[in-house]
């Protein structure tokens, strides 16, 4: 979708750390990290939020964030899974995301 800087980073017209990528998912770091590991997880389809979201998508979202904390080595000590839906919950891009948070003790709220 233009306009939609996740979009531009799926389209590589704005670069971006990719530390996963398959035919339907795209990870990358976050630009502004809220933990020593702070990853976005997309799916290649724009969709808003998660109010416009269909189950394929999120299965393939969750089986890549299955894959990509094994390949980062965060399965054993924990990590978050996060999604703001909305200006009120502090969604900031309007292209359906996931934050995976790890590498420190998550105590609080960081998203
Ligand atoms: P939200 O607040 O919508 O849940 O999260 C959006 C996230 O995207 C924020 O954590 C922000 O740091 C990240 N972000 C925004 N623009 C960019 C960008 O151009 N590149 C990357 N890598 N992350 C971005
Ligand atoms: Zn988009």
């Amino acid at each position: 979708m233009e306009d939609c800087i996740f979009c531009k980073i799926i389209n590589k017209e704005i670069p971006s750390n990719i530390v996963y990528e398959d035919e339907n998912v795209l990870s990358f770091k976050d630009i502004n990290p809220q933990a020593p590991i702070h990853l976005i997880v997309i799916p290649k389809r724009h969709m808003t939020s998660v109010l416009e979201a269909d189950s394929k998508t999120v299965g393939d979202i969750f089986e890549a964030i299955n894959k990509i904390a094994k390949q980062e080595k965060i399965d054993k000590d924990g990590f978050r899974v996060i999604t703001n839906c909305g200006k009120g919950a502090g969604q900031t891009v309007n292209h359906l995301h996931f934050h995976i948070l790890a590498g420190a003790k998550l105590d609080e709220k960081m998203c």
